[in-house]
């Protein structure tokens, strides 16, 4: 069985050295010293200012909107995983879908504009697949129409723009270091920023708004993560460069064992220093992912229609908007098997099988 993605996993050993030091100090949440180290570790791996290291990337979406005082409407991309909008609808506020480019499968900044309305508050974006937003238009926007902006960037992990993390643009970045992510903690998320007053805040907002045993300045809720997930996380923090490594190889080799097919890759741009966190394949036509899929499974691989559908389809929403170009995309995308441990052979595999069912061979 190949699935799109598996989880990595260090050494064991590496995790039960570190679970001794829990067990000896028998402190296990509430900002121990491996959540401060990983987070530590993590400033000074992504050269960051700021950084919390929360129990998932939703509640980091949704701390991030709370953190803005956000009300009425906020534009995002309907190309996402539903986490995105989800966390608006919790925050209390309304989502409002621009279309996404077609190249780069971000959204849109011309699309966003024409959605701004006087009941606006800002602009939450995803780095899809890792691929850097037009983070310079729409800064831009942002300014002109004084909206606060949100990067969701779970996917970004390790992604640099112009020399420095994809994490460091927008008011407020959030990740996701979930199992399925390029750098996990098992379970996890942060948010990042360059604003102290934003970091005070967030750090209030994510343990129940405690200043002190017997102050509450803020409605928190509790978003901290445990010691024990700080330990996987310093574990895979380790080994993140050749994990990073391996992916660019396997990447480039599907990109080499898919020819002559023709697809539509992602256009990353050209400043980027990219992940290489998904690799997705856009067909000509849904009955081509249909049939690739159907053949795949036959086989026992298991490849993921990320992102369909589009989030627009949530039955709690009601919107309205033309969002032509992320449905076309949504239709016609399919994320190939990704993963450390994956082989030359087995890509080879999944290759001939597209190639094949296809009639390119
Ligand atoms: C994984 C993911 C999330 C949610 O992260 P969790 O840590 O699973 O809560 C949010 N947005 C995007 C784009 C994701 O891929």
């Amino acid at each position: 069985m190949i699935p799109v993605t598996k989880p990595f996993l260090p050494p064991m050993e590496e995790y039960q050295e570190l679970l001794k030091g829990i067990w000896d100090r028998n402190w296990l949440t509430n900002n121990g010293p491996l959540v401060n180290e990983l987070e530590l570790r993590l400033k000074q791996y992504l050269n960051l200012d700021h950084l919390l290291f929360l129990s998932n990337g939703t509640i980091a979406i949704q701390i991030a909107i709370k953190a803005l005082e956000l009300k009425g409407e906020v534009i995002t991309t309907p190309f996402s995983y539903i986490a995105t909008t989800s966390s608006v609808v919790w925050e209390g506020c309304q989502p409002v879908f621009a279309d996404i480019d077609k190249e780069t499968f971000n959204i849109s900044p011309e699309s966003i504009e024409k959605h701004i309305t006087d009941k606006t508050s800002a602009i939450l974006a995803t780095h899809v697949y890792g691929n850097p937003c037009d983070v310079e238009a729409i800064d831009a926007i942002a300014k002109k129409y004084n909206l606060k902006v949100i990067y969701d960037a779970a996917h970004a992990f390790g992604v640099k723009f112009r020399g420095k993390s994809i994490f460091e643009y927008g008011d407020i970045s959030t990740t996701s270091f979930h199992a399925t992510k390029l750098f996990h903690t098992v379970e996890g998320g942060a948010v990042i920023t360059r604003s102290p007053e934003l970091l005070k805040k967030m750090a209030f907002l994510m343990n129940f708004g405690h200043d002190g045993p017997e102050k509450f300045v803020e409605v928190g809720i509790n978003g901290k993560n445990s010691e024990l997930h700080a330990a996987m996380g310093l574990c895979n923090l380790s080994h993140v460069e050749k994990i990073l490594k391996k992916r660019k190889e396997d990447y480039l080799y599907y990109q080499y064992s898919l020819q002559p097919l023709e697809f539509i890759s992602q256009k990353i741009h050209k400043e980027t220093e990219y992940n290489y966190s998904y690799f997705p394949v856009v067909f000509n036509s849904e009955a081509d992912v249909v049939k690739v899929m159907h053949e795949l499974g036959n086989n026992k691989i298991f490849a993921r229609r990320y992102f369909y559908p589009t989030l627009d389809v949530a039955d709690y929403l009601e919107t309205s908007s033309e969002i032509s170009v992320a449905k076309d995309i949504a239709s016609k995308v399919l994320c190939l098997p990704l993963y450390y441990t994956i082989s030359k052979v087995e890509i080879d595999m999944i290759c001939r099988i597209i190639k094949r069912s296809l009639r390119y061979n």
